[in-house]
């Protein structure tokens, strides 16, 4: 490939290359600005019983508009906030954000539903605990309005300290989801004894549940998982009215994804949950 494209083959390639690093470090570094210049922002996907369309809840997802490069989603900085230490500080911040959020919204006599928050890998330590226990006393969040999604192979990590931390989570009153579940490598001896509240099956088996036997083999395998360890499970990325009748079939009850509603900013969602 390189041989038949010569030298302007490997220029170009060198030169894309090069373009990355430099904007890779750009944004590492007006990344460290983003919260002072208050550039980072959150957004709320409705999540609903998907037998009747009522919201049960929302997942926060982290947005960052950027005053010259537009709107940058979280799959291109979170990595950059994590490879430069800059996730426990983001992190904390979309915390604090939340719960003051969800206090606000009780005193404007708004029912706040559960909202999820997803924690870094990095975060998932003894500082963690610490940090929402003294949030959950300071800001009146409800605890119930609370669930921390974590990965599965943030779980398997470590599982004995991930034990030790999640209990400590329960114990404080919030709940505990799995995200993107069946894409990492659970040993569900180990997934038994943790205090989990819900799996969320990741969109990829979703996504291709009317066309792929294999995707819908995993889901209803999920979804029994689920039914016997008592937990909840919620599909991700639904799209269409095809997927939804397949998963209440498989007695899937909880979904998300853009047949709903797209993630919104806060006031669009408060409107969502009004109608
Ligand atoms: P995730 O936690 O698995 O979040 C779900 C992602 O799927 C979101 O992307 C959401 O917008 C997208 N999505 C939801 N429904 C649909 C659908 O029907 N179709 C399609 N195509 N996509 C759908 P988003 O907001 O770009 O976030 C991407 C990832 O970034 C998240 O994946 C999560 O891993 C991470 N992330 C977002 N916010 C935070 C945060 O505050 N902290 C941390 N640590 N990670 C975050
Ligand atoms: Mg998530
Ligand atoms: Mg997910
Ligand atoms: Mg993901």
């Amino acid at each position: 490939e390189a041989k038949r494209n010569g030298r302007n083959g490997y220029r170009l390639y060198t030169s894309a290359m090069t373009e990355e690093i430099s904007e890779r470090f750009a944004l590492t570094e007006e990344l460290r600005e983003a919260i002072s210049r208050e550039e980072l922002e959150l957004y709320f996907q409705p999540q609903v019983d998907i037998r009747t369309g009522s919201i049960l809840g929302a997942e926060a997802l982290l947005r960052w508009n950027h005053p010259q490069r537009g709107m940058i989603p979280p799959d291109r900085f979170i990595p950059i906030a994590e490879s430069s230490g800059q996730m426990i500080k983001i992190g904390a911040w979309v915390l604090e954000q939340v719960c003051a959020k969800v206090a606000g919204w009780k005193e404007r006599g708004i029912v706040a539903p559960k909202i999820a928050v997803n924690i870094s890998n990095q975060q998932m330590n003894r500082e963690l605990v610490e940090q929402i226990t003294e949030l959950l006393a300071s800001s009146k969040c409800d605890p119930a309005c609370l669930e921390l999604e974590i990965t599965e192979s943030c779980l398997m990590e470590n599982p004995e300290q991930m034990a030790h931390e999640l209990s400590s989570l329960k114990a404080l009153g919030v709940g505990i989801a799995i995200d993107d579940f069946g894409t990492g490598y659970s040993s569900l001896s180990y997934l038994k004894q943790l205090p989990i509240n819900k799996l969320k099956v990741d969109r990829s088996f979703v996504s291709d549940l009317q066309d792929d036997e294999n995707d819908l083999a995993i889901t209803r395998a999920i979804v029994a998982m689920g039914q016997s360890m008592n937990l909840n499970v919620i599909a991700e990325g639904i799209e269409t009215q095809e997927q939804i009748d397949l998963l209440l079939k498989l007695e899937c009850f909880e979904g998300q994804g853009y047949f709903y509603s797209k993630p919104l900013p806060e006031e669009q969602f408060l409107a969502y949950l009004d109608q």
